[in-house]
C-alpha cells in the first residue's frame, strides 16, 4: 500500500522515487496527479499502467520556471503573455515542442507539439530540485473522477504506488483549461481552472471555444501521430518490403526480409514496449516501406492502450484518427 506522507515531510521521498522511474501522487491546485519523470519513458509508461488508462492521450507536462519551459518549447508572445499573467496557475499552453527537449514521445503521443503548465507549491518545489519536467495527468484510476485529497489518492491508487504526497484538500478542484495559439488566435481546448472571462479581461484577446463535440471529449479529438507507411496488425507472416515491429523473443515468419526492425521488447515486457511505441513508429516510418508490419501483441495491462494506438494508426486514414 501507499505511504500517505505529509507535504512538509515528503520531499526527499519524493524525489528518491522519481529519480528512480517510479511514480509519485503529488498535490497541485487543480487536483492530485500522477507524476512521472517526463523524460523516462518507462516512467511515464507507469503512470498509464497504474491508471489502467485503455489508451495513450497525451500528457500534462509540469515545469517549475519559464526557463524549464522555454528549453522544452518554443513559446510565442502570446502564449509568452498568458504565461507571464497565469503561471504558476491552473492554465495549461499548448506549444510547439523542441526536439532537442528530451522530452519522452510517450508524454506527447508522438505529437510535435506539448502541453505545459507550471503548478503551484509542493509539485513546483519538487520539480525544481529534481531539474526535470513532471508528467501528471490526474492521480486517479481511468474511468473515476479525479481526486482531490491525498484520501481518495490513496484509496483509488493506494495498492498499485508506493507514495501519495498529502498536501491537504486541492484548492481549485478542477483541471486546468488548455489554450493553444494559432496564428495569433486562442484556442480554447478544455475549460478549466481559469476561466474563459478572466484570460480575455487579462490579456485582450478573444478566446475561441470548440465545437461542443470536442469539449466533451478532450484528447479525443486531436490529430495523434500517425505514421505514413500502412500498418498491419498481428502478423504472423511478412510480406515483401515490409517493415517489422516485433514483440518478444519469437519472430513472425519471413523477419530476415524486413526492410528494417525493431523489437518494442524482446523480453515481451507490456511496460518497456509502451516506452518504445512512438519512436520506434517514427523510426520505422523513416525507412520509407509502404508497411509496417506489426506482430501480435498481448491486450492485458499497457497492451490495451499499445493494441489501441496501433489499431488507429492501422485505420485507412480519416477513420480512427482522433
Ligand atoms: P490530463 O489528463 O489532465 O493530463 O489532460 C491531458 C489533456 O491535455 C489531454 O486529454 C489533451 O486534451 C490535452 N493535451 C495534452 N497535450 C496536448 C497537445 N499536444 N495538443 C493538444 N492537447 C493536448
Ligand atoms: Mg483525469
Amino acid at each position: 500500500m501507499a505511504e500517505v506522507k505529509p507535504a512538509a515531510k515528503a520531499l526527499e521521498d519524493a524525489l528518491a522515487l522519481l529519480a528512480a522511474g517510479e511514480v509519485v501522487a503529488l498535490p497541485t491546485e487543480t487536483v492530485y496527479g500522477l507524476a512521472g519523470d517526463a523524460t523516462n519513458g518507462e516512467a511515464v509508461a507507469r503512470i498509464f499502467e497504474a491508471k489502467g488508462r485503455p489508451r495513450f492521450n497525451p500528457l500534462i507536462a509540469h515545469v517549475s520556471s519559464l526557463a524549464m519551459a522555454e528549453d522544452i518549447a518554443h513559446i510565442d508572445p502570446l502564449s509568452a503573455r498568458l504565461a507571464e499573467k497565469f503561471w504558476p496557475g491552473p492554465l495549461t499552453l499548448v506549444l510547439p515542442l523542441r526536439e532537442s527537449a528530451g522530452i519522452h514521445p510517450l508524454v506527447t503521443a508522438g505529437l510535435d507539439t506539448i502541453a505545459l503548465r507550471m503548478p503551484r507549491g509542493f509539485a513546483s518545489g519538487l520539480i525544481e530540485r529534481l531539474g526535470r519536467p513532471l508528467a501528471a495527468p490526474s492521480a486517479n484510476r481511468s474511468g473515476r473522477v479525479s481526486a482531490t485529497t491525498a484520501a481518495a489518492v490513496a484509496e483509488d491508487l493506494g495498492d498499485r504506488i508506493r507514495l501519495v504526497v498529502d498536501g491537504g484538500p486541492t484548492p481549485v478542484g478542477v483541471e486546468s483549461t488548455i489554450l493553444k495559439v494559432e496564428d495569433g488566435r486562442l484556442r480554447l481546448l478544455r475549460p478549466g481552472g481559469v476561466t474563459a472571462e478572466e484570460i480575455e479581461a487579462a490579456i485582450g484577446v478573444a478566446v475561441e471555444r470548440r465545437d461542443n463535440a470536442a469539449i466533451e471529449a478532450p484528447g479525443m479529438m486531436l490529430s495523434h501521430y500517425a505514421p505514413g507507411a500502412a500498418v498491419r496488425l498481428g502478423v504472423s507472416s511478412l510480406q515483401p518490403g515490409e517493415a517489422l515491429l516485433a514483440f518478444g523473443p519469437r519472430r513472425a515468419a519471413g523477419w530476415e526480409r524486413a526492410v528494417a526492425t525493431k523489437n518494442l521488447s524482446g523480453r515481451g515486457d507490456l511496460r518497456e514496449a509502451a516506452a518504445n511505441l512512438f519512436s520506434f513508429l517514427k523510426d520505422l516510418d523513416r525507412h520509407g516501406a509502404k508497411t509496417i508490419a506489426v506482430e501480435p501483441i498481448p491486450f492485458d495491462g499497457l497492451g490495451e492502450a499499445i493494441n489501441d494506438r496501433l489499431k488507429r494508426a492501422a485505420a485507412p486514414r480519416g477513420e480512427h484518427r482522433d
